[in-house]
């Protein structure tokens, strides 16, 4: 089985995908944007900075989050796993490079701005890490407002609002996007078109990581 990186616009369902692929095969899923939002849940003072970087839609540093990927890769020893918001610059990119084998595929869930905003506008969370969709049948909970896996109660993030939209979908232009290249050089590059049905999405990114 291939370790996965996802790379992705906002809200275009990297979240929901590897959601689905921890469930049907195992995979450990390793969210950076989860493990911040943990952090910030903690009231920690490391947690009230982080917080107020990312309701503004901006990145935290390199450091830190290679920090607290380093830390998670040494806790899952070996078991395959789901980058999913990780890497988001070049320099990530490098760095995991180095503390990471050849056994992954990148996958890239291609959204349009337009698309990525009408699902910021319908998006709510559980802190359990689920995401739903009130803008899309298959994604919204059973019960109004509570999670289906857990029985808390839904919120809307933090930065899912048009202002923070703005500037993380700028930074996915400016500090992301270029990670295509990379690793399109590097042969690891799949492009899956995600203004499609979940199920569909996710039996190409199966086909993708299981079948090697
Ligand atoms: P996500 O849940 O993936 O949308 O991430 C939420 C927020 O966490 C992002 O908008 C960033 O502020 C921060 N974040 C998550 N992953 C990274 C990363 N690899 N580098 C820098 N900031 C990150």
């Amino acid at each position: 089985m291939k370790n996965i990186i996802f790379i992705a616009p906002p809200a275009a369902g990297k979240g929901t995908q590897s959601d689905m692929l921890k469930n049907t095969y195992g995979y450990i899923h390793i969210s950076t944007g989860d493990l911040l939002r943990a952090e910030i849940a903690t009231g920690s003072a490391l947690g009230l900075e982080v917080k107020s970087i990312i309701d503004k839609g901006n990145l935290v540093s390199d450091e830190l989050i290679i920090d607290i990927i380093n830390s998670k890769l040494t806790e899952i020893k070996g078991k395959p796993f789901i980058l999913d918001g990780f890497p988001r610059t070049l320099n990530q990119a490098k760095v995991l490079d180095k503390i990471i084998d050849d056994n992954y595929e990148v996958i890239y869930l291609e959204l349009s701005k337009e698309e990525a905003i009408k699902r910021i506008e319908g998006r709510l969370t559980c802190s359990c890490g689920k995401s739903y969709n009130l803008n899309d049948e298959a994604l919204k909970p059973k019960q109004e407002g509570i999670c289906d896996n857990c029985g808390k109660k839904l919120v809307k993030r933090d930065d899912d609002n048009t202002l923070a939209f703005a500037v993380r979908y700028d930074n996915f232009l400016n500090n992301t996007k270029v990670l295509i290249d990379y690793y399109k050089n590097k042969n690891k590059l799949n492009v899956i078109d995600v203004n499609r049905d979940i199920n569909a999405i996710f039996k190409d990114i199966s086909e993708i990581v299981i079948n090697d």
